[in-house]
């Protein structure tokens, strides 16, 4: 782990093992953080903030774009540690270190706009607010993208001039501990500090901790919930959360076909296994065109190939984890019996190559219905159900049907069908004919039950932020 600048053990000494997901080989071990290790880094972040912050913009600047070049020296490094600790698949992963790096140069950029207001008054009065760092900014990240997170996520804490305390994900450690060799040779001692260890000892000590009042969260709605509720028995805090999604892909009758399959598929994140918050799920299709998209779906995912996701050429890895290889098997069984329809995948695939590991087919539900497991709750996983309408107010009140609000996609030639639905859909994240992409600078976040916050935009920044008023009398 990282802490104030030194790389050490927990005080416990006790690890965990990690495990490459397609192999089921222990490939390494990471210290297992508890409270105590927890205090060490909040009194290493409070050592270091102050001077940090008072760098000014522009040093603070220099140091991120130095961050980001050092993480940049590494990045084939990190990339192999990355694949074997998720068993997301080698190409796409290969953007993630980019995001990194390209999100701290963003808020390098960024960090002289980090100004106050003045209010007019009168004559002899002035009025302004300075934006001030809160100090130290825990950052809590989920195992789907460990590496990205860890940097383009905190990215804005440090623009802002906090220390942040990383706590990567338990079952994906590896590539945030070699993060902790960079940040421990580019940035200043204890501004950047890495935490491992698992939800309810490390993270939830962190949650607790009363010295860290900015907590930004990206993980499940249930654990959202739970941190809320802890960081609230113990002080009044700013939590963010990033959470999950049941997202809805609306395709009119007008859309092409091919185009929409295509869509589909994109947007399911098969690469990583489906394991993104942004994946659309849900794939809505006019009953016009529900056959000839569904066919074409059917057709590409089941020739996704499965396997090494080492392999440039492999479309999909294994799940992350025992606890995610269950929970997408337990929907194969709920999925069936609720009367969805299997069109392709359903199973555990058969073959040598797939005894070892948590290995699940890419899967395509039709026909399913909102009162079905599949349609309301998250998978995480590679599962599409797809389900059809007729009149616009119905696809309105299918997509808005689930407790999250993350992202929607919807799919027309029609500008103002598009517009009109877009207004409708109770999600934070829309796409008009486009489907999975982020776009830098541009906010992300959650409606409903999906989030409480926007990231990866200037407001990201600002919220790292306190604003104190000064009221000067000038006479
Ligand atoms: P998770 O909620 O199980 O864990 C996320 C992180 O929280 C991990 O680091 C974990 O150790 C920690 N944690 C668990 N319990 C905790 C507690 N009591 N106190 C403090 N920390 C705790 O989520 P996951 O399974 O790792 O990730 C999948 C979820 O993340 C999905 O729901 C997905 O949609 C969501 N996600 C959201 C976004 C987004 O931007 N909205 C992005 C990626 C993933």
């Amino acid at each position: 782990m990282l802490i104030g600048g030194e790389l050490v053990h927990s005080v416990t000494g006790e690890f965990d093992d990690s495990i490459n997901p397609a192999t089921e080989e222990v490939i390494g071990r990471s210290p297992r953080a508890s409270a105590e290790d927890v205090d060490r880094a909040v009194q290493a972040a409070n050592a270091a903030w102050p001077q940090w912050s008072a760098l000014g913009p522009a040093s603070r600047a220099k140091a991120l774009r130095a961050f980001g070049e050092a993480v940049q020296e590494r990045a084939e490094e990190i990339l192999h540690v990355e694949v074997k600790d998720t068993g997301n698949t080698i190409t796409p992963m290969r953007g993630d270190v980019g995001m990194g790096v390209t999100s701290l140069n963003y808020y390098a950029g960024l960090a002289h706009e980090l100004k106050g207001e003045t209010f007019p008054s009168t004559e002899d009065k002035l009025h302004l607010t300075l934006r001030e760092p809160y100090g130290i900014v825990a950052r809590i990240a989920p195992f789907n993208h460990p590496l990205m997170f860890a940097v383009a996520r905190t990215a804005a804490a440090l623009a802002a001039g906090n220390a942040v305390i990383v706590k990567p994900p338990e079952t994906s450690p590896l590539s945030a501990m070699v993060l902790a060799e960079i940040a421990q040779s580019v940035l200043p001692p204890g501004v950047f500090n890495i935490l491992t260890g698992d939800g309810p000892s490390a993270g939830d000590a962190i949650v607790r901790h009363p010295e860290i009042k900015r907590i930004a969260f990206i993980g499940s709605a249930k654990t959202g919930r739970m941190i809320q509720k802890a960081a609230a028995e113990v002080a009044v805090k700013h939590v963010t959360l990033e959470l999950g999604g049941k997202n809805p892909l609306i395709a009119f009758a007008d859309a092409d076909p091919a185009k929409v399959a295509e869509a589909a598929i994109k947007g399911m994140n098969f690469a990583w296994q489906g394991q993104s918050c942004g994946s659309t799920s849900r794939l809505l299709l006019h009953t016009d065109i529900y056959d000839a998209v569904l066919e074409q779906i059917v057709e590409k995912v089941s020739c996704l190939k499965l396997g090494d996701p080492m392999d440039p050429d492999t479309g999909m890895g294994p799940m992350n984890s025992l606890r995610q290889y269950d929970k997408v098997l337990s929907f194969f069984e709920s999925s069936v019996k609720d009367g969805a329809k299997l069109m392709t995948g359903g199973k555990v695939p058969e073959g040598t190559q797939f005894q070892k590991g948590f290995w699940v087919e890419p899967t395509v539900y039709a026909d399913i219905k909102p009162s079905m497991r599949l349609w309301h709750e998250e998978v995480f996983g590679p599962i599409l159900g797809v389900g059809r309408w007729s009149t616009f107010d119905e696809a309105v009140e299918l997509a808005n049907s689930v407790e999250y609000g993350l992202t929607g996609a919807v799919w027309t030639n029609n500008i103002h069908d598009a517009l009109k639905m877009v207004r409708k859909i109770r999600s934070g994240h829309t796409w008009i004919n486009g489907v999975g992409a982020h776009y830098l600078g541009v906010p992300f976040g959650g409606y409903k039950n999906s989030g409480v916050g926007r990231e990866e935009g200037i407001e990201e920044m600002f919220s790292y932020t306190e604003a104190k008023t000064v009221n000067i009398v000038l006479d």
